[in-house]
């Protein structure tokens, strides 16, 4: 196949992107400024570096136009706006903030069930602005990275400056509601603060489980919680949640137990780890002795350390200890979901 026209990135990852019409594997025309479907002939181009990939009619296109414009509004208000350099140095450069301290100390946690990332085929849904997937990336991982924002506030176009300064990734505008990824492609899928935000994080979840390869991974950090204690409101004065609601953006919060019926029901086999106390030994998966009842059981620890964990775990103290932070407390917390094999 011949160099795809000037201004038309070439395609990193064409066993993934799908028809959004009937999910069969794109394919490059044209030289590679178009993408094809074999089956209903459907067409799809890129601008700016970025393929359109949504659905004909997406649904709850209303809510996912008011976050898009929400989020200009909030970042504008706030000066949230990142040039591209900031944006490859995160979320490490702005640990002194808040909601990026989560993130970091979520990442550990991630990075560990990942490693090693070389080679590996990942999805980045709701990318915003590529921070994730351009990290990813840049340690040896083909990134796509989707969005159903296109705009340089929080969305692809802030993405896209990310390409060439070291880091590749396809960009891809589609909805995570109706994933435009061939089934059983990916090794991992990344999402970081964003299953909240779906009208329907089900059909996110379902598309995720069918585009995982058997025994491929969903790492998803940083949600949003309430406890079972119906206290949203309290919850949520901690995040600026009101603010972003009236903007628009579609923030919502769900329990720990809504989130494991969440993933059961797609067919994925969950654990959480609560990111402050499930540190990772270097080079090996965290230790899963603070998990949910969802737990993967034989999970890939050393054995004596396993057994060693498994015993002090299985004291009252630290089982009610692990209840509590997990059903009773907003605590930072990151799920990691199996596809079986
Ligand atoms: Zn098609």
């Amino acid at each position: 196949m011949s160099n795809p026209p000037a201004g038309v990135p070439a395609i990193l990852n064409p066993d993934v992107l799908a028809c959004p019409a009937c999910l069969c594997r794109l394919e490059p025309r044209r030289g590679g400024s178009q993408l094809a479907c074999p089956t209903c002939a459907a067409h799809y181009a890129s601008a700016a570096g970025i393929w359109n990939l949504l659905p004909r009619d997406t649904a709850d296109a209303e809510v996912k136009d008011r976050e898009r414009d929400g989020w200009r509004a909030v970042i504008e208000e706030n000066r949230w706006f990142m040039d591209a350099d900031t944006i490859l140095g995160l979320p490490e450069s702005h640990r002194d903030e808040p909601y990026w301290a989560k993130i970091v100390e979520a990442m550990e946690v991630a990075d560990a069930v990942l490693a090693p990332l070389k080679g590996k085929v990942g999805l980045d849904i709701a990318c915003g602005v590529g921070w994730a997937a351009a990290r990813f990336a840049r340690r040896g991982a083909r990134m796509v990275a989707l969005d159903y924002n296109d705009t340089i506030y929080n969305g692809l176009e802030a993405a896209v400056q990310l390409r060439g300064r070291g880091v590749e990734f396809d960009a891809v505008r589609g909805d995570g509601e109706s994933l435009p990824v061939v089934a059983d492609s990916l090794d991992f899928v990344f999402m970081c603060s964003a299953l909240h935000h779906f009208p329907r994080p089900d059909l996110v979840l379902d598309g995720i489980c069918r585009a995982l390869k058997p025994g491929g991974v969903f790492v998803d950090i940083c949600e949003s919680f309430r406890t079972g204690f119906g206290d949203a409101d309290r919850e949520e004065s901690h995040d600026r949640h009101v603010q972003f609601r009236e903007a628009g953006i579609n923030e919502r919060v769900f329990t720990q137990r809504e989130y494991e019926d969440m993933f059961c029901r797609a067919g994925l086999v969950m654990e959480t780890h609560l990111a402050r106390f499930d540190k990772p030994v270097p080079g090996r998966p965290p230790a899963d002795w603070i998990n949910s009842a969802a737990a993967v059981p034989g999970h890939p620890a050393g054995a004596l350390r396993r057994a060693a964990l498994s015993l002090v775990a299985s004291t009252p103290l630290v089982h009610a200890l692990r209840y509590w932070r997990l059903y009773f407390r907003v605590v930072n917390r990151v799920f990691v979901a199996r596809k079986p094999a």
